[in-house]
């Protein structure tokens, strides 16, 4: 049996490229040869590969306790992440729902908003969500997500979502509009709205203004209508806060993370809502329960794991890299001026721009011919159709940086 992997075209010959060991911004290959990995594999490594701390913490904690049924029990580690987590939260987040991905933990908030209405007696269960978006590869995730080339065999099997507009600067006021006719309209059947704050990732790097959230919450509060960020690759720092909406003045019902949540060293996921919500569902009516659960519910390592990196948040200045990342790109967009990209752009630890003359899809060959050049040299870069984006971890090197942007640099002119 051999491996079919994600997001691969197997009848391409891409290459697989088989890594042995990994540590701070590396990924070293079992011949020996080291990759800069410049987008975090994936976004979900926050403080670099294979953190001491965190580690530790996993050894500590697979002496002690693997899973157990998380109904009816509960563990140390869990309690801490409950704790920690709440010491970088608003006290309005009264729970914590734990899954496993972040997809599950965009599921676990979609049928959180919609059971929240139905158990108030209300026939509210439709979701709105943002042209470009991504939530996950599930069925809900898909639903909510943009309809692309990504999910075109299921579209028939995806539930009907509203999508609002990508609130591209300048054009905010018509994302805002658009919302507020369509609550106007149907605001009554409306259950919620789900967002990845401030920047879409897998629709293009696309960033928008912190103030389309706190109008979009504010006409969502109007209509009682649930108000869920997907903070999945957004939290921990990506943006240059913990967590994107500490750049707003609102806080959103939901909030989902995961990737970052255990510094991304394995898979642990959390829906933290506000108490008006798991108040919804409180009752000596068994009905009333929320239905949900992953076998692997609060795995006790990964809230080990957690806990480890939250309490490096807590410890240390992490954000302070994270500037220093972003002064990094911006001393760097000079040296594209001349090149034929458009909207340099730089949010955090986040860097992307869009090369011209190629498909603007996903599926273009640019993005490939672009991604051999990078690997080809040292450097683990996957653009997104014809947006080139880094988002390394935090513990990157200037050095490192350097040979990126260089390799970049060098990309335009032999890839295009
Ligand atoms: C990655 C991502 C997801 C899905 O998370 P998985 O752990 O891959 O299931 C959901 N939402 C956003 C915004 C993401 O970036």
């Amino acid at each position: 049996m051999e491996i079919w992997h994600p997001f691969t075209q197997h009848g391409l010959n891409e290459d697989i490229i088989e890594i042995d060991t990994s540590y701070d911004e590396f990924l070293i290959t079992k011949s020996g040869e080291k990759i800069i990995d410049g987008i975090s594999s994936w976004w979900v490594n926050t403080l670099g590969h294979k953190n001491p701390n965190i580690s530790k913490a996993i050894k500590n904690e697979t002496g002690k306790l693997h899973q157990i049924i998380f109904a009816g029990f509960v563990h140390n580690p869990a309690k801490n992440v409950a704790k920690n987590l709440s010491k970088f939260l608003p006290n309005d987040y009264s729970h914590i729902f734990f899954s496993d991905s972040g997809s599950t933990s965009v599921e676990v908030a979609l049928k959180m908003a919609v059971g929240y209405h139905f158990n108030n007696g209300k026939n509210k269960s439709k979701i709105v969500a943002m042209e470009h978006s991504y939530h996950g590869d599930t069925f809900g995730g898909m639903s909510s997500g943009a309809r692309s080339v990504f999910n075109e065999p299921y579209t028939k099997m995806l539930f009907d979502v509203e999508h609002i507009p990508y609130p591209a600067p300048g054009k905010e006021e018509i994302t805002i509009d658009v919302y507020k006719k369509l609550l106007q309209k149907e605001g009554d059947k409306i259950s919620a709205i789900i967002l990845e704050p401030l920047v879409l990732g897998s629709g293009g790097m696309f960033f928008y203004k912190p103030f389309v959230i706190e109008e979009l919450y504010k006409l969502s509060k109007e209509y009682d209508v649930i108000f869920a960020l997907d903070e999945v690759m957004t939290g921990f720092g990506r943006t240059g806060t913990m967590f994107a909406f500490n750049q707003t003045n609102i806080i959103p019902d939901i909030i989902c993370l995961s990737k970052g949540l255990t510094g991304g060293s394995i898979p642990l996921a959390a829906t933290v809502c506000k108490k008006e919500i798991y108040d919804a569902y409180l009752s000596n009516d068994k009905a009333k329960m929320f239905f949900h659960s992953s076998s692997y519910t609060a795995n006790p390592i990964a809230c080990a794991a957690a806990n480890a990196n939250l309490e490096i948040w807590q410890n240390t200045d992490v954000l302070a890299d994270v500037k220093r990342i972003n002064n990094f790109y911006h001393s760097q967009f000079e040296r594209f001026k001349n090149h034929p990209v458009q909207n340099i752009r730089a949010l955090g630890d986040i860097f992307a721009f869009e090369v011209e003359h190629s498909g603007n899809n996903y599926t273009s060959n640019t993005g490939t011919k672009l991604y051999n050049f990078y690997r080809k040299n040292g450097i683990l870069l996957r653009p997104l159709g014809n947006t080139i984006y880094v988002m390394p971890p935090y513990c990157i090197k200037e050095e490192s940086l350097n040979k990126i942007f260089d390799t970049v640099e060098a990309s335009l002119q032999k890839c295009l």
